[in-house]
């Protein structure tokens, strides 16, 4: 996707990625084979979705799904239904998904798919058609030692049980192919929750590094699906005020904290209930504002390019947790590090969501449902192990975090290829 920000330029996330990656390629001693291996994906796949429409009218959609790296075990990666989208964004994510599934040792590697459509606009049929005709075109090259699909921005638990009932058509009853399941049809107690969980805990761990006690700290949010709306009540949980939140349509600001409580169980209440129409207290704000307000920690949680040269100055906070995949472009990267704001980057900090795929994946090999307690033990477990692998790696060699956890990403593909052979 290349959208054009607010005098922030062009974003384009297939180059964000790779000037993350090309800082780190610098750094090692990595031959040119590999490299070139590492930049492109194993396969790309764009195909035609033609749908039947409840009015009598066709719509054509493009359905993609990208394939990256399979060293470490089967693709893994979420489905996104979003209008901006193409190939150079999934490109972009397949890649970013590699590194994330190493940094957490998972035996994993790197995909990402979706359609360009508004899944607001489609009802909840032509939504079921539109998925399971996504599944009929990648068939071939999904499953649960091929490829793994998950939710993304726009899909949901609904659509990853259609997926499965696809799937079955053509493979039999396969749960594992999809994560992000309703339980009933084999998901993992906990995954709901599991990326808000992780952006809160990692968020805990690199304030506390930083000085900054959770309990008390003043938060700003961008993004209130799945991944904003958890975070943010994890983190009210743990003390910390949660003072603005926004999402596609406004937002809201209070200096006292926001209701998130009231907030979550509006919007539970009221699925895709947008943030200014929610009952609860506080003043409009929009994105921009947030991104300025003078906060601990300032979390995009909604879609890519979001903090970009144009506003990276303005930035306020004293840490920047990306919730979102490439919520800050790689020049508003480097902007905020030579200001001193720490960037906790999202291949570690939005990691918990596969990290509790690989847990359902696991559960659906053994068919054997475990307790939440159990998952949620193993996921703070994972992502802290990760976290001090992490933050070791920046400390020692005095990089930030982005650079450590792409290095430590990195290393463990590249030993998995070269053990394997190409
Ligand atoms: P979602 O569809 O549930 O929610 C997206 C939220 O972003 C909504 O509140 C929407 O209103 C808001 N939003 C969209 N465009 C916006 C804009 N222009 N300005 C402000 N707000 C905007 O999606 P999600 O699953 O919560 O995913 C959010 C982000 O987290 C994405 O970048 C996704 O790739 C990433 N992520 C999700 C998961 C997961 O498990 N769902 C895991 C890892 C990373």
């Amino acid at each position: 996707m290349a959208a054009e920000k607010e005098s922030g330029g062009t974003f384009s996330p297939r180059q964000t990625c790779e000037h993350f990656l090309e800082e780190a390629f610098d750094r090692l001693e990595t031959v040119d084979e590999v490299r070139n291996l590492l930049r492109a994906p194993y396969r790309e796949t764009r195909f035609e979705l033609p749908l039947n429409r409840d009015d009598g009218s066709v719509s054509v959609f493009y359905g993609y799904r990208v394939q990256h790296e399979h060293s470490c075990g089967p693709f893994k990666g979420g489905l996104r239904f979003h209008p901006d989208v193409d190939m150079d964004h999934f490109v972009a994510l397949a890649q970013l998904m590699t590194w994330k599934t190493a940094v957490l040792n998972l035996p994993f590697g790197g995909a990402k798919g979706g359609v360009n459509c508004d899944p607001r606009q489609l009802s909840s049929r032509e939504r079921e058609t539109l998925t399971k005709r996504y599944v009929e075109r990648v068939a071939m090259i999904i499953g649960p030692d091929r490829d793994i699909l998950a939710p993304d921005m726009g899909t949901g638990p609904q659509e990853m049980a259609w997926i499965v009932d696809a799937y079955a058509l053509q493979a039999g009853f396969e749960p594992g192919v999809v994560t992000g399941k309703p339980l009933a049809l084999g998901g993992s107690p906990g995954r709901l929750a599991a990326t808000g969980r992780g952006v809160a805990l990692v968020a805990g761990w690199a304030a506390e590094a930083a000085g900054i006690r959770l309990d008390g700290a003043t938060v700003a949010l961008q993004g209130f699906g799945n991944v904003g709306s958890h975070t943010a009540r994890f983190l009210a949980d743990q003390g910390a005020k949660v003072v603005a939140v926004v999402d596609v349509e406004g937002g809201k600001y209070s200096a006292a904290g926001l209701d998130i409580e009231g907030m979550v169980k509006a919007v539970q209440d009221q699925p895709g209930g947008a943030v200014p129409d929610l009952a609860v207290e506080g003043e409009t704000i929009s994105s921009e504002e947030l991104f300025a307000l003078e906060v601990d920690l300032l979390i995009p949680a909604a879609i890519g390019g979001v903090i970009h040269r144009g506003n990276a100055d303005r930035v306020k906070a004293r840490m920047v947790v990306e919730a979102a995949n490439l919520p800050v472009t790689s020049e508003a990267d480097q902007m905020l590090r030579e200001r001193g704001v720490v960037v906790v980057p999202d291949v570690l900090a939005n990691a918990g969501g596969v990290t509790v795929s690989y847990l359902e994946w696991v559960q659906n090999r053994q068919r054997y449902q475990w307790t939440e307690d159990r998952v949620n033990r193993e996921l703070t477990d994972r992502l802290q192990h990760a976290w001090r692998e992490v933050r070791e790696r920046s400390e020692a060699s005095d990089i930030s975090y982005r650079l450590a956890a792409y290095q430590l990403g990195l290393e463990r593909t590249i030993e998995a290829i070269e053990l394997r052979g190409f």
